[in-house]
């Protein structure tokens, strides 16, 4: 598994991500997304919307505000309940979450070596003294305090004066505008139980230990589904909510996999009762094999009609579901597929990296897949002195970036290129060269055709110019490169 310093630093070089404010020192734990980076950002979300949103004749988006009513975290349980426990040092008054000080190496001043300074691997005792963390993790010499509730949304104010009455949050998840729009969306699109609403947007947390590059930040990206069902149906002899949280959770299991998370990298986590949240009727997560070992990816929870109901008590207004069939009013049960867009960029980019020897020389390459590549081919001439061949890829790439993020390089060797290319994981490239344009200095005709070569095999085709449009459609709608290659071939 490649290392999180290797995704790290070839994140930055090939412009994929940038520590934010860079230039200032960095802000903590906030990450720009770079010009290769909002592409692949933007792929993951198209894709995700496409398969689970305009595919599905029972899902509706939406795109709320991310300010809110400050009501709205008061009855959804946040301004209460949405925090951790922290601790803090004594002494360098630094803070950790109660529940991971054990998870970090820590630095001890060992009496049985005179008190020379060590750094310990999490978890593990003082291998000459023997003795175990009790103190700061990070300087080793101050007490810790008890445990503190510490609440993670972000606190702003609302117009031109400052004070308790304007004060409002940066909302801490997506989900809770899918449960306060319920009646307008389900009045405004006439919809039928069981039904989801997406969105995909930005959530603010204030988390006490953020980390580990873009898995834990203080602002990102999530892509959720609140999906309703009827909690009197049953489908295939289950209660409906049963039913649909295992299709869900296999559903979001299959899309991850579709797109390149292999097997082995995978696995779903069931909470424990005493983990559950206090709505929550069932939780699994998919958690993701990341380089920092096995963590959640998504959560998708069974959370009853608790929000529902928190809000139609907060309101006033009622928020129910009238069953023409049972002529009763219900409140729906709604499933919630909660998935996190940078954590899943990361698992991509984790998954999709590999380094291997071809012909002596080290290769790295992003075996993306190509609906997610940030981009889809590169346009190279062979011989950048020579005009028509020049203007013939520029006249390729032009034509390719109506449909696709198609490049143009030509700034180095085809080889050195090729290499480039591989390591931000574009499937595909376009090389130009003297045949295709023809040398009328030594009578050869121009052959109109260029040379496709893919990232994974490395094998090349010969592809006619006017057939490249046709070409890359197949390919970038999953045609094997194979069936491609056979096609090219018998001309
Ligand atoms: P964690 O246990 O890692 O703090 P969570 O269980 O609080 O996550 P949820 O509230 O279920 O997370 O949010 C759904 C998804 O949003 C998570 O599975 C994760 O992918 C993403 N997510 C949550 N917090 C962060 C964060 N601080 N930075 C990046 N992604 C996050």
């Amino acid at each position: 598994m490649v290392s999180m310093d290797t995704l790290v630093s070839l994140c930055k070089r090939r412009g994929f991500v940038f520590q934010s404010s860079e230039i200032y020192g960095g802000t903590g734990s906030c990450w720009d997304y770079g010009p290769l980076g909002v592409e692949l950002k933007n792929n993951i979300k198209r894709v995700w919307w496409r398969d689970f949103v305009q595919r599905r004749p029972d899902m509706v988006g939406i795109d709320a505000s991310i300010l809110m009513h400050p009501m709205v975290w008061r009855a959804s349980g946040h301004l209460d309940h949405f925090s951790d426990p922290m601790v803090d040092c004594r002494e360098c008054k630094l803070r950790f979450r109660a529940d991971q000080v054990d998870a970090l190496p820590w630095t001890h001043f060992c009496p049985a070596t005179k008190g020379n300074r060590f750094t310990i691997p999490a978890g593990e005792p003082c291998g000459h003294c023997g003795a175990r963390r009790t103190l700061c993790p990070d300087c080793g010499k101050g007490e810790l305090t008890p445990p503190r509730q510490f609440n993670l949304m972000f606190k702003t104010f609302m117009g031109p004066v400052e004070e308790d009455a304007a004060v409002t949050y940066l909302r801490p998840e997506t989900a809770q505008a899918m449960f306060v729009n319920f009646e307008n969306v389900l009045q405004s699109m006439r919809l039928k139980l069981p039904f989801g609403i997406a969105q995909a947007g930005r959530s603010f947390r204030n988390e006490i230990t953020p980390g580990n590059f873009i898995f834990r930040t203080r602002e990102f990206e999530q892509m959720e589904i609140e999906y309703f069902v009827n909690p009197h149906d049953r489908v295939e002899g289950r209660p409906a909510d049963e039913y649909w949280h295992d299709r869900w959770i296999e559903d979001c299991l299959a899309w991850f996999r579709r797109y390149g998370l292999r097997d082995e990298n995978l696995r779903l986590r069931e909470h424990d009762r005493d983990e559950l949240s206090h709505y929550s009727k069932r939780t699994v997560d998919i958690d993701y094999r990341f380089p920092i070992g096995w963590s959640e990816l998504m959560g998708i929870a069974n959370r009853t009609d608790f929000d529902l109901k928190q809000h139609a008590k907060a309101s006033g207004k009622s928020l129910t579901y009238f069953d023409e069939e049972r002529k009763e009013h219900v409140v729906p049960y709604v499933v919630e597929p909660a998935a996190g867009l940078d954590r899943a960029l990361l698992a991509f980019l984790a998954d999709a990296y590999l380094e291997e020897e071809v012909r002596g020389e080290k290769r790295v390459v992003l075996r993306f897949h190509p609906e997610l590549a940030p981009v889809k081919a590169a346009v190279l001439p062979l011989l950048k002195k020579r005009d028509d061949i020049v203007r013939t890829a520029h006249a390729i790439r032009d034509e390719l970036s109506r449909f696709w993020r198609v490049v143009y390089d030509d700034t180095a060797a085809i080889g050195r290129l090729y290499r480039r290319q591989d390591e931000v994981g574009t499937p595909y490239c376009v090389t130009v060269d003297v045949q295709t344009v023809g040398d009328t200095d030594k009578g050869e005709r121009a052959d109109d055709k260029v040379t496709i070569r893919d990232r994974d095999s490395m094998e090349q085709i010969r592809v006619g110019v006017p057939r490249l449009t046709a070409v890359f459609g197949e390919l970038l709608a999953g045609k094997r490169w194979a069936d491609v290659a056979a096609g090219a071939a018998a001309g």
